[in-house]
């Protein structure tokens, strides 16, 4: 069996860590099939997402982070999962701090294609807002459904109309009832969040004009294999897409998919576009046929690439140990750059802790002032890091690399040298 044969790819914790509540699902989130294999496995992490308060640090509660394969549907889950409340009560991932212009040119896009001056568009998981304010602004009848209070809060100062809590079919019925059926339903990088993916489909069927278009993002799972992006599993992501298994999953619900587009954004994602199947006003697109052969030829997912990327991974997290350990016993400091949930992942996989990363540079007010779970880094904004005369900075949110070095520039110009660990690890002065 292929886990026997693995490197097993458990931290070592040295220390004694509290392990905290989880839930263990037994078959797979979209076909409910047995036949799950694990194929990678992170030992026990830390929720990515839990930035600490000094008082906090060691405190901090572990989740045990293993990714399966449904040898049926193709699925890649993670199938312990960690309660909602505890993930996206609080979230600290603002999605306007990173992702304004994406989401204006999304807003464009979909007004131009798919909309009306009367209708009505639900984002499912609609964060501070960044996607529904554009759409606002152009006059149309806006209602996000978040979570989260904090980010709620932070839309509902943007004057818009947000329900906070988990969308399912309890919402979908109570929006029908005030609002009527949406023409447009949204929902970007929130799939992955939602063990109960049935009760959110059965709440889309509910809440969806019979003509009415759903759109959605959700990172591609091709790419993360092929760029090695291990960084991107963590506790809150419980699945991972290619366009052939949502096919088959989104059939279930009378959906099909017309269009997908590639998007660059989260280093690999596609946009989905989806319609109830009696509707033909919409025809399907030849994108979609061209990414189901994409998959195709990369013999779909199999066990044989799963293990072959299981080793490129412990490669490449031994390599940057010790590119890391080298630079530092030369006597030269290194700072991190982006504390999201990947860099929390890929420190605690990689072991780098505290000894080698004085601190990690992040723009996000929430996060600054904070230390990062498991590995204890403490977080400071761009201005202490702009003082300071480091020599290199490790970026671990190398999927804004561009972005990053461009804001930079200075300290590139003085000597500094950025350290790209993905997908293949390089330098960059
Ligand atoms: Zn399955």
């Amino acid at each position: 069996m292929l886990a026997q044969n693995l490197v097993n790819y458990t931290r070592m914790i040295k220390k004694e860590v509290k392990i905290g509540k989880f839930k263990k699902r037994k078959t797979c989130r979209f076909c409910k099939s047995r036949k799950l294999i694990k194929f990678l496995d992170f030992g026990h992490m830390p929720h990515a997402g839990n930035y600490l308060k000094p008082k906090e640090v060691g405190k901090e509660y572990y989740y045990p982070l293993r990714i399966f394969f449904c040898k049926n549907c193709g699925l890649i889950q993670n199938l312990d999962i960690i309660s909602s409340e505890t993930l996206f009560k609080n979230y600290h991932y603002l999605s306007s701090v990173s992702l304004t212009k994406h989401f204006q040119e999304y807003a464009k896009e979909v007004k131009k294609k798919f909309l009306n001056k009367n209708s009505f568009i639900v984002e499912i998981g609609s964060n501070d807002g960044v996607l529904l304010l554009p759409l606002s602004k152009m006059g149309f009848k806006v209602l996000g459904v978040d979570p989260a209070v904090n980010v709620g809060r932070i839309a509902k100062k943007k004057d818009l109309d947000i329900i906070v809590d988990y969308f399912g079919v309890k919402v979908a019925d109570n929006i029908v009832k005030k609002n009527g059926k949406a023409d447009l339903i949204l929902a970007n990088n929130v799939l992955a969040h939602i063990d109960d993916m049935n009760n959110v489909f059965k709440g889309i069927g509910k809440l969806l004009k019979d003509d009415g278009v759903l759109i959605f993002e959700v990172h591609y799972f091709p790419d993360l294999l092929k760029r090695l992006q291990y960084d991107f599993f963590y506790g809150e992501h419980l699945s991972y897409y290619n366009v052939s298994t949502l096919i088959t999953f989104l059939n279930k619900y009378n959906l099909e998919i017309f269009d997908v587009k590639k998007m660059p954004i989260h280093s690999g994602s596609i946009r989905v576009y989806a319609k109830f199947k009696g509707n033909n006003r919409l025809k399907t697109k030849a994108g979609v046929l061209k990414l189901v052969k994409y998959e195709d030829d990369l013999d779909r997912v199999d066990e044989k690439i799963l293990e072959n990327f299981n080793l490129k991974i412990d490669k490449h997290r031994s390599d940057i140990k010790k590119l890391l350990m080298d630079i530092k016993k030369g006597g030269s400091r290194i700072v991190g750059y982006g504390a999201g949930g990947r860099a929390n992942t890929f420190l605690c996989s990689c072991d780098v802790n505290n000894d080698l990363l004085d601190y990690i540079v992040d723009e996000s007010p929430e996060r600054q002032g904070k230390f990062t779970p498991g590995t204890h880094i403490p977080i400071v904004s761009p201005e202490i890091f702009r003082k300071d005369k480091v020599k290199y900075v490790l970026l671990l949110a190398w999927n804004y690399k561009k972005e990053i070095i461009k804001k930079e520039q200075a300290f590139a110009k003085n000597g500094g040298k950025f350290i790209v660990s993905f997908p293949k690890i390089h330098l960059v002065h």
